[in-house]
């Protein structure tokens, strides 16, 4: 099975665009039930944050396809998993 994965997580910027396709293909305005959620974390010693991108596995339901390529940075990779049995 196909699956989105964050994979270059110390390139996304925070943007949420992956964020906005999920929903927008989920037909919704809001961020309500989103299945992308993206967190700011200030790294302890550095002034810069840093983001965590997390993904509920229904993402997975949605064309990933094109949540990959509304990435502008490319942390979003689509891998081949085996569904664990
Ligand atoms: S993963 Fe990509 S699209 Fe999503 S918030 Fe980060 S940089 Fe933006």
């Amino acid at each position: 099975m196909k699956k989105l994965k964050a994979v270059n997580l110390h390139k996304c910027t925070g943007c949420e665009l992956c964020v906005m396709e999920a929903q927008r293909q989920m037909k919704k305005i809001t961020l309500q039930d989103a299945l992308i959620r993206v967190f700011k974390n200030k790294k302890e010693d550095s002034e810069y944050l840093q983001y965590s991108v997390e993904l509920d596995p229904q993402v997975n339901t949605l064309e990933i396809e094109k949540i990959r390529e509304i990435c502008p940075t490319r942390v979003l990779e689509i891998v081949e998993e085996r569904d664990e049995l």
